[in-house]
């Protein structure tokens, strides 16, 4: 313990020396990440697989080829995101000129989940990086294969006064770190239940998170919307990874008289994507352990099973299942589902679908499938989300150009793209006043001036 607290001093040393903090030394980090990550880009399709299941082409869509897109959108435009700002002055601040400074945070620290393992910790660990930060990196012990290359990247790329990266059980190391020593932010990826005990460590040192959590992300479908697309863009990020996705479609709701159409439109079309039989499609995933494998098919006696509803514990294979009949008091709707279930739930109005949907505040991403623009409009209004899209699920965080994150219960902050960037800096707000006009005015006493005061502050 102590040689590992001995590490992080040693890393807040290097970051004090400000060494990170030049715009020719972070680029020079991401090119060395970008170059390591290329040339083990066979290998990390193989841990992916040995891990989840995954297929090269999902790894590339999701972890790998996401993570590429990212690095590359932040080369091209880091120069510009650590511009100082200029903003105007006030009146009562006149002769002055005013700027924002970007300045990187210090020594942070980035935790990861295991569903997707390499880009949920490394695209944090890049934007932490183009912020100018050093970084500590805690893998899921979860995702074992993938743990290891992502190590072997890190030390081929950094020394550990750069980037130091702790493998190991979560409760154990983190507690170590967090309770002994002061990071300057802390980047937390994974359930709500793991999230509040960071927060509460976080507190205890006055320390910013991010808290990038999951929740139950419901699924609008409208009487007007077009059900065959919609079948299809729910069952693929339903069914991906084996519904192990944070903004998976968790449970839909569908208008009463679309029910049986919507039901039939996703019997063709899950099929289609994942195979007659799921458990021989090599582009359908695996649940990670035995733990997630046994609390997911406790699910499947909450309802009445209308598709699939196989399951096989020697492989951990679940197939795509759709449940009918499902109770709102029912634990499958009290809980994250993380698997290959979707619920469908019914409406009639949608002063009763926004109550099914109240059970559990702050989805991270809520998804309405219509085609009028006044109810996309009402719903985008009416769900407080971390996300919505509209005739689409999931997508969302596909484009750089959003904030990715939750809100309230799915957590607080956002990354991606420039938002990366922002997250892992603080915006040191700078005026510089001149001395050639100095009135009166700005010096007590202040007896009589109140009339000009108010007219300088607007
Ligand atoms: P988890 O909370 O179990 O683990 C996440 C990390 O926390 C791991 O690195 C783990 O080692 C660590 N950890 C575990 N127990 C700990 C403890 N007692 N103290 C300190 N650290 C501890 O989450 P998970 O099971 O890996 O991931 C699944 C969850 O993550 C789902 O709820 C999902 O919705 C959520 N998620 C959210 C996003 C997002 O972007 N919002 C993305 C992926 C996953």
């Amino acid at each position: 313990m102590s040689s590992l607290l001995d590490q992080l001093h040693a890393m807040r040393r290097y970051f004090e020396t400000g060494v990170t903090k030049p715009y020719a030394y972070r680029k020079q980090q991401l090119l060395a990440l970008k170059k390591v990550v290329e040339e083990n880009e066979q290998a990390i399709y193989d841990v992916l697989h040995a891990d989840l299941k995954k297929s090269k082409e999902e790894s590339w869509v999701t972890e790998n080829g996401f993570f590429m897109a990212e690095l590359k959108d932040t080369l091209s435009n880091l120069k510009n995101w650590m511009e100082p700002q200029a903003v105007p002055t006030n009146l009562l601040n006149l002769p002055s000129s005013s700027k924002i400074v970007q300045e990187p945070l210090g020594v942070v620290l980035v935790i990861g989940p295991w569903n997707y393992p390499f880009q949920l910790l490394f695209t944090p660990l890049m934007g932490a990086i183009a912020a100018g930060n050093c970084v500590v990196l805690k893998p899921s012990e979860f995702a074992p294969a993938t743990a290891a290359i992502m190590q072997k990247i890190v030390e081929a790329c950094f020394t550990p006064e750069q980037v130091l990266y702790i493998p190991g059980d979560g409760a154990t190391v983190i507690p170590e770190m967090m309770n002994h020593f002061s990071f300057d932010h802390v980047f937390y990826t994974g359930s709500t239940s793991v999230g509040k005990i960071i927060y509460k460590m976080a507190a205890e040192k006055l320390t910013p998170v991010t808290l990038e959590l999951g929740g139950k992300s419901p699924c609008v479908v409208e009487a007007d919307a077009n059900i065959s697309v919609a079948a299809k863009r729910i069952a693929m990020p339903k069914y991906s990874n084996a519904g192990q996705m944070c903004v998976a479609p968790d449970y839909v709701l569908v208008h009463e008289s679309k029910k049986n159409e919507l039901i039939e439109a996703l019997k063709k079309a899950i099929p289609n994507m994942y195979g007659v039989d799921a458990s021989k499609t090599d582009g359908y995933g695996k649940i990670i352990n035995e733990k997630q494998f046994n609390r997911i098919i406790t699910y499947l006696t909450d309802g009445t099973i209308v598709y699939g509803g196989k399951y096989n514990a020697a492989d951990l294979y679940i197939e795509p299942t759709i449940i009918d009949g499902v109770n709102i008091d029912s634990k499958i709707m009290k809980e994250e589902i993380f698997g290959p279930i979707l619920p469908i739930l019914t409406f009639n109005t949608m002063e009763e679908a926004k109550a099914i949907i109240a059970h559990n505040p702050n989805p991270l991403a809520f998804y309405i499938f219509t085609s009028s623009n006044e109810k996309e409009k009402a719903w985008i209004d009416a769900v407080p989300a971390g996300g919505v899209c509209v005739n689409a699920a999931s997508v969302h965080l596909m484009n750089p150009h959003l904030p990715f994150g939750g809100r309230g219960f799915s957590g607080t902050g956002a990354y991606h793209g420039k938002y990366s960037f922002d997250t892992f800096s603080h915006k040191k707000s700078v005026m510089k006043s001149f001395t050639w006009f100095d009135p009166a005015l700005k010096y007590p006493p202040f007896n009589g001036k109140l009339k000009l005061l108010k007219w300088m502050l607007g």
